[in-house]
């Protein structure tokens, strides 16, 4: 493990969070979708299922987009603006069957809050690391995905949407058909 655990789920959170909209698309686009979201993400604590708690989700998201093409200091100063506009406080704290780890908003504040306190816990991470490069798009030319690279030898290339494989069916017809000409 590269990261302290909740630092590596926050990261593939906040990349899932700007992979919900592209060009052409948005996939966070009614409460429903939201309640998926916040399932497959683990996201404990409040959630109220409104259309007010959706707006604040899908304002926070180009924020945290902006951080994939950010210097470190712009990446700081997002980092540092939603810390101090959640009032975030650490405190380390044991919930559910998860060990201890650190909690810098009560777990009734706003489902947005929470997302961003997380992620932008996170980043502080990385920043202390030296490791924001690992905050990379994805490789596939048709894909404007972003993903966090976890791999230990900084190898990750492609995001979750099935690139991976896509490219490597480009490559194999690509292969046979200079092979039959
Ligand atoms: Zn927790
Ligand atoms: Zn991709």
């Amino acid at each position: 493990m590269l990261f302290a655990h909740d630092t590596e789920c926050a990261l593939v959170a906040a990349a899932a969070l700007v992979n919900t909209a592209g060009p052409g698309r948005d996939e966070l686009s009614d409460v429903g979708a939201l309640d998926d979201f916040v399932s497959v993400h683990g996201f404990s604590g409040r959630h109220e299922h409104t259309d007010v708690e959706l707006r604040q989700v899908r304002a926070l998201r180009p924020r945290l987009h902006r951080v994939w093409y950010a210097d470190a200091d712009e990446v700081v100063e997002i980092v540092n603006g939603l810390l101090r506009e959640s009032h975030a406080l650490p405190q380390l704290i044991r919930h559910d069957d998860e060990p201890y780890h650190l909690h810098a908003v009560p777990r009734d504040a706003p489902l947005a809050t929470r997302m961003a306190v997380e992620a932008a816990m996170a980043l502080a991470d990385l920043i202390r690391m030296g490791e924001l490069r690992r905050l990379r798009h994805c490789d596939h030319p048709d894909c404007a995905n972003v993903l966090v690279d976890l791999s230990k030898n900084r190898s990750r290339r492609f995001c979750d949407a099935g690139c991976g494989n896509r490219a490597a069916v480009s490559a194999y017809r690509a292969r046979r058909a200079a092979s039959h000409s």
